[in-house]
């Protein structure tokens, strides 16, 4: 996998996501992503994007002021 940004090796992580709703702030953590060694960038595969916007919609019937998912446990 290579950065989308600058083209050098990117190697597999977790990240901690927050998520501005409008009415909260949701918060998913332990989501796997590619980091970028270089400049930081950190992307998901396809898969991953579809799952945190399922986990998005989700979420808003049931959004509080805050709300903490973590990725691992929704998956
Ligand atoms: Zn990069």
């Amino acid at each position: 996998m290579k950065c989308m940004k600058c083209g050098k090796p990117a190697y597999k992580s977790t990240t901690t996501e927050a998520i501005e709703m409008g009415f909260g702030l949701l918060i998913i953590r332990n989501i796997p992503c590619y980091k970028c060694d270089e400049c930081d960038e950190i992307f998901y595969t396809g898969d991953v994007a579809l799952k945190v916007e399922h986990i998005t919609e989700m979420v808003k019937s049931l959004m509080q002021e805050l709300t903490i998912i973590d990725y691992e446990k929704a998956a």
